[in-house]
């Protein structure tokens, strides 16, 4: 069978498009938990939603809803858990996990037969996807999608500066409990494609990989988009060629692609902040190279917290390991 007619068939297309849409979604709100450091989130509330598919194939309804359901109850729970706790939290989240995990595997147990469909959930199974997976995949990532990119200023200044945002008077709680909510939404639809055990890694190394070569905020979402997208795809159409030669399971396949980009990007990364750093900081008409004012919520000043680095005649703060000073309306990188 030749590559054209092997696309050609509906269970690659219904394959391809839950891929590029789960590619899309995942970095989308993965962004929001970079930025937050919450980037092993997606993790724990993959975890947690093995339950959830267990509970949905042993009771014979659909392991997708039941997933949903109890990833974001899940989620709810490590927000609630993170943002009460101290000292303790990661103790309290490592035992969900394992807890969702046991559990998952000890309920789909109880029915014999399901033991081998939960492997399709933890490890993903695109080309088994179903019609009516698909649509609820475009329902979930649209709406995941299209809130991430929405909200993302709001989104954004929560993630960067809790105090702040909290000053500003915005819903700090319900944007952060947003986040988790999508975070799990955005869980379950790449179950299929990646599979729970690494559906962390399309929420985060798409983005990981977008920050070694964009400095706004909105180059980053944007960027983490298109490679994830490019990573669900290409690794999709690489396992189906790799197939004809031997066994290739698309999830891994797409996670090692992400990697990949993430390689080639970090020299380019390192290379581009560098000659970055050689350019003058307050040359005619340059573009600032920092986020402008309204991204940059937090206001410099003595006692801010931040390194204090006096330079000729201003003061630069080292701030998330960039060095930069306020001048006018917006910060110059240094
Ligand atoms: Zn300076
Ligand atoms: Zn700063
Ligand atoms: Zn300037």
């Amino acid at each position: 069978m030749s590559p054209a007619e092997l696309f050609a068939l509906p269970f690659m297309q219904r394959a391809l498009i839950a891929a590029l849409l789960t590619g899309l979604a995942a970095p989308a709100i993965g962004t929001f938990l970079v930025q937050r450091r919450l980037a092993l989130m997606g993790d724990g509330i993959g975890h947690v939603a093995v339950t959830g598919v267990a509970i949905g194939l042993v009771t014979n309804t659909s392991p997708t809803w039941a997933a949903v359901v109890v990833a974001v109850l899940g989620a709810v729970l490590i927000e609630t858990i993170r943002e009460r706790g101290q000292t303790n939290g990661d103790v309290a989240l490592a035992l969900l996990f394992y807890g969702g995990l046991a559990g998952g595997i000890l309920v789909s147990g109880i029915d014999g037969q399901s033991a081998s469909s939960l492997n399709r959930y933890l490890f993903g199974s695109l080309t088994t996807i179903s019609a009516g997976d698909v649509i609820v995949t475009m329902v979930l990532s649209v709406a995941v999608i299209g809130l991430s990119v929405g909200l993302a200023p709001q989104l954004f200044a929560v993630a960067q500066d809790q105090e702040f945002a909290r000053v500003a008077g915005l819903q700090v709680r319900a944007y952060n409990l947003l986040v988790a909510v999508l975070a799990a939404v955005s869980v379950t639809v790449a179950m299929r494609t990646v599979g729970l055990l690494l559906v962390s890694a399309l929420m985060v190394v798409p983005v990981a990989t977008s920050q070694q070569l964009t400095r706004s905020f909105r180059t980053t979402i944007g960027a983490a988009m298109v490679l994830g997208a490019f990573a669900s795809v290409g690794g999709l159409v690489l396992a189906t060629f790799a197939s004809y030669k031997a066994t290739v399971a698309p999830g891994p396949t797409i996670v090692l692609l992400a990697l990949a980009c993430y390689v080639v990007a970090w020299p380019i990364g390192i290379w581009t902040r560098h000659r970055a750093r050689l350019r003058e900081p307050f040359a005619e008409g340059q573009i600032p190279l920092h986020e402008s004012c309204e991204e940059h919520p937090h206001a410099h000043g003595p006692g801010c917290g931040h390194l204090a680095v006096p330079h000729d005649d201003h003061v630069d703060y080292v701030h998330d390991g960039h060095r930069h000073a306020e001048h006018g309306a917006h910060y110059d990188e240094h």
